[in-house]
């Protein structure tokens, strides 16, 4: 049975999921796993669709183990396992950053890796990593396809005016713009949306991303037209460790005044704000959900309010609101979260059903709530796969 593999590599970890194609070109989540830890102990796990548990490897002094190394492990073990009636066919990989050229997925060849690789110093956090697996699998398996899906591309047709920094216009025209990410998680969630409630998706919708990292998108008829994320996955939204939109002027003050380097002031908005930073506890909504400290509090309380400030923001951009839809970690499973939210917005229209919010969903709010809310669980995987799928093509 042929079979494509979608790949999400990051900084510390590669998460990988295989997708059966079945004879009518639909696509069966197979089993998926990630590498953690590249860089200090890595570990590999990789489970079947129903759990079971298909190989799990820890490299306790594996410092040294590379992204390449450890791919090649991976596809060593690939091929030489009961899933190897698997023929792979082609490799899906999230890469962060199309920059201001690339509005859909691209067949990767050397001139493709090159382009992307100029765009690094875009999402430096990010992009190398990306092309890490890319490089990896093209020295593994050159005759393999593999297909680049951006997280930029869902908002490379948005107005420009929610494209421009008010800075002067060589910056934008040296790529300093508004671009967004997200967005393979924002092109699924539309397309689900578009088959629960057609009608509610040709509308005016928010998209709330809410996970680790959290954005949101407005969307008219299924397309973006403003999102919280800007030129950076800094920008917007407070998130787990990310302090989200910040006077540019308190950078300056902590760089000229208090004498931070660049680095420290990275290593402070990327990694110790957002809800660890505020809470002084945790990054992760869980614990703070079942802390008792007002700190807690504050950061939850903190995270929901401005969430509903941009919200109403992105609500003029569409000027007006049918509906919003919850999803990612935090919007899939935290029914409390979503209540504080809706009730922020209780003015636009929107009377969240608490019953059904504690439910399963996905409609969450009231039967004739003139604002609809929806919880759509995202998979960022399958469209990867999805998008991996329609590149190659005819050459199926
Ligand atoms: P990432 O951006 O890393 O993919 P996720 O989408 O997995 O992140 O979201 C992680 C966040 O979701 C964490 O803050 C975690 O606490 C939160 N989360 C996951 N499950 C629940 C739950 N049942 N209740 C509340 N929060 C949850």
């Amino acid at each position: 049975m042929k079979a494509v593999v979608s790949l999400n590599s990051g900084s510390s970890s590669i998460k990988f999921s295989l997708f059966a194609i079945g004879e009518d070109g639909g696509l069966q989540s197979s089993a998926g796993g990630k590498i953690e830890k590249i860089g200090i102990a890595p570990a590999l796990r990789a489970r079947s669709v129903d759990g079971e548990t298909l190989l799990e490897r820890e490299w306790p002094d594996g410092a040294a183990l590379s992204h390449a190394d450890l791919l090649g492990d991976l596809f060593a073990w690939a091929s030489d396992h009961p899933l190897r009636n698997r023929e792979i066919i082609a490799i899906g990989h999230r890469v962060v950053h199309g920059g201001p050229v690339f509005a859909a997925p691209r067949l990767v060849d050397a001139a493709l890796i090159d382009e992307l690789d100029a765009l690094s110093p875009l999402a430096p956090l990010h992009q190398p990593h990306n092309l890490a697996a890319v490089r990896a699998i093209s020295k593994l398996v050159p005759e393999l396809p593999q297909v680049a899906c951006f997280d930029t591309a869902f908002h490379h047709d948005k107005p420009a005016l929610a494209s421009r920094f008010a800075l002067p216009r060589a910056l934008h025209d040296q790529g300093i713009r508004r671009y967004g990410f997200h967005g393979l998680s924002y092109e699924y969630v539309a397309r689900r949306l578009a088959e629960l409630d057609p009608e509610l998706a040709s509308g005016k919708v928010i998209v709330a991303h809410l996970g680790n990292g959290a954005s949101l998108c407005a969307m008219e008829g299924g397309h973006s037209v403003d999102t919280t994320m800007g030129f950076t996955a800094l920008d917007g939204l407070m998130m787990g460790t990310r302090c989200g939109s910040l006077d540019p002027g308190v950078v300056l003050h902590l760089q000229t005044l208090m004498g931070m380097s660049a680095s420290g002031i990275e290593d402070l908005l990327y990694r110790k704000s957002g809800l660890l930073g505020v809470s002084g506890i945790s990054s992760d909504m869980r614990s703070l959900a079942e802390s008792q400290a007002p700190h807690a509090e504050e950061a939850m309380a903190l995270f929901a309010w401005r969430i509903v400030r941009e919200a109403g923001a992105l609500t003029s951009s569409l000027g007006g609101l049918d509906g919003i839809v919850f999803t990612a970690g935090i919007g899939e499973n935290d029914a409390g979260m979503r209540s504080r939210i809706c009730r922020g917005l209780e003015w636009l229209g929107l009377e969240i059903d608490e019953l059904a919010n504690a439910g399963d969903g996905p409609l969450v709010s009231q039967p004739d709530s003139r604002v609809k809310a929806y919880v759509i669980p995202t998979d960022e995987e399958r469209m990867i796969a999805l998008h991996t799928l329609n590149v190659l093509g005819a050459d199926l």
